[in-house]
């Protein structure tokens, strides 16, 4: 895939970048490792103040950096600016909670090991490598960096191959706000570049969000080098509706799920599972809902579907609608994509989808929902189970024993009660089964690329 960014609203190629050099690709690991080097003999407080210095950049740049993000990937411009926000507030949050996150631990009672004293202490790992999506360009990043970065790692991103702008953003937004240079590298490699990277000794672990073929891919490697990783894999999230919920509220907030980013998020609400007793009126209202959505310029205030990133990503989506649509699902608005310039594709809804059909097991990263009637909690709970993913997931009811079944019961990483699935740098994120292996946000984050070490004192 060229390393370019094309603009998805018009289909131009905007600018296009060449891959570096492997010399130049060493350089850059080099110069990393000598960051690490440095940083991990800083303190908390001066890489605090370097993060909270990177978030008022961000906050100061916000209008340009989001019409970046429009311009790489189409995401309205509402929701761009929203992310480069998120970025900031996460950076700050990570700048204040780190220092706590890796506290020394003591043992009360350091007779029971034969000690004087006895404890942990967590020290970063070394040179992390990120491969990264496009889907949240800048967020994906900066939810590894800011936590990575406090606790005193190097951080090498290679990012995906559609958003060279941000990612040459990101590698020198962190030396912009004093941290040491080298501290965070962009590389620009294709992905068949990862791995001669992911070998290098210098480079010590890796995380991956993205596909779950590119993480199968990055692991096994990293497994053949011992090597420690993270995977932040694919979704279909179950979104459940039951007889007692507020139901114009979850029609509300099932469109949201379902088409923010422009249905190109890992926790969008993919797969709608609504209890029999209110699936007509549900469906109705919610089909209605979504034809309703303005799609168009995502630099338009108003715009809430923008279009799909990528052409080919248009292609895989349609796809799978028109697999369904051939093996007798009933669409129930959208279901063709757009004439004319860009990768517009419009608000779909799938009733009737079936165990035959691809979308019943297949992640659908565009904004199609598939709705299911179900009869019981106990028909909800199994349907939503009945995927190899395990990201998120959500259900809206008023009942306290259903939503302690459905807490219980969800095989995610995630379950959301009354609300749609989004992520906090306060609260762990990631996912079980295939969507992948480990934990970012929150102390679980921070903790993933450190070395928690036992100190034993006589
Ligand atoms: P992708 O094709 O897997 O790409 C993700 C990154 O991996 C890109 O940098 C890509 O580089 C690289 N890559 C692809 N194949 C690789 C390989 N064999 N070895 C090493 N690197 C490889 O995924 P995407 O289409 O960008 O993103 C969509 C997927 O990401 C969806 O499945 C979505 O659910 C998932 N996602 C998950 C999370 C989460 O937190 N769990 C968050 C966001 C997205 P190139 O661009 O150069 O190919």
């Amino acid at each position: 895939m060229a390393i370019a960014t094309i603009n998805p609203t018009t289909g131009d190629l905007v600018q296009d970048f060449s891959p570096y050099t492997e010399a130049e690709v060493d350089e850059r690991i080099s110069e990393a490792h000598a960051a690490y080097l440095a940083l991990k003999a800083t303190d908390f407080a001066i890489r605090a103040a370097w993060m909270h210095q990177a978030a008022s950049l961000l906050e100061a740049e916000v209008e340009s950096t989001a019409a970046m993000l429009v311009l790489e990937i189409g995401k309205p411009i509402v929701q761009a600016r929203a992310e480069v926000l998120k970025c900031a507030r996460s950076m700050r949050f990570y700048a204040d909670n780190a220092e706590a996150f890796l506290a020394e631990t003591e043992l009360a009672d350091p007779d029971s090991v034969g000690a004087k004293r006895a404890g942990t202490r967590y020290q970063p790992l070394g040179v992390v490598l990120a491969v990264m999506p496009w889907n949240f360009p800048l967020w994906q990043v900066v939810r590894f960096a800011a936590p990575a970065l406090m606790a005193g790692n190097a951080g090498l991103l290679k990012h995906a191959s559609n958003v060279p702008q941000t990612a040459l953003y990101l590698d020198a937004l962190f030396e912009r706000a004093g941290f040491t240079p080298g501290s965070f590298r962009t590389l620009l490699i294709p992905s068949s570049g990862v791995e001669r990277v992911l070998r290098d000794s210098r480079v010590v672990a890796a995380t991956l969000t993205g596909s779950e073929p590119a993480g199968r891919s990055v692991a096994t490697i990293a497994g053949s080098e011992v090597k420690h990783v993270v995977l932040e894999l694919g979704g279909s999230d179950p979104f459940i509706v039951m007889p007692s919920a507020d139901l114009d509220a979850a029609v509300g907030k099932a469109v949201e799920s379902r088409t923010i980013n422009n249905g190109q998020s890992c926790i969008n609400a993919k797969r709608v599972i609504v209890h029999a007793g209110i699936y007509d009126e549900f469906l109705e209202k919610f089909t209605a809902a979504m034809k309703a959505l303005v799609m168009g310029d995502p630099m338009n205030e108003s715009t809430q579907l923008g279009p799909l990133a990528t052409e080919a990503g248009r292609r895989d989506l349609h796809a799978l609608v028109s697999d369904a649509r051939e093996n007798g699902a009933v669409i129930a608005a959208g279901g063709e994509p757009l004439d004319g310039p860009g990768w517009f594709y419009p608000a779909t809804v799938i009733a009737g989808v079936t165990p035959a059909m691809r979308l019943y097991s297949e992640e659908a990263f565009g904004p199609s929902a598939s709705v299911f009637r179900v009869t019981d909690r106990e028909e909800a709970l199994r349907l939503a189970n009945d995927t190899t993913f395990g990201l998120s997931s959500a259900v809206w009811t008023r009942d306290p024993d259903e939503e302690e079944f459905f807490i219980d019961g969800l095989e995610a990483g995630a379950v959301v009660v009354n609300g749609i699935s989004t992520s906090y740098p306060q609260l762990p994120f990631g996912g079980v089964k295939n969507s992948g292996v480990g934990r970012e946000l929150a102390g679980a984050g921070i903790r993933e690329f450190c070395n928690l070490k036992s100190v034993w004192r006589a």
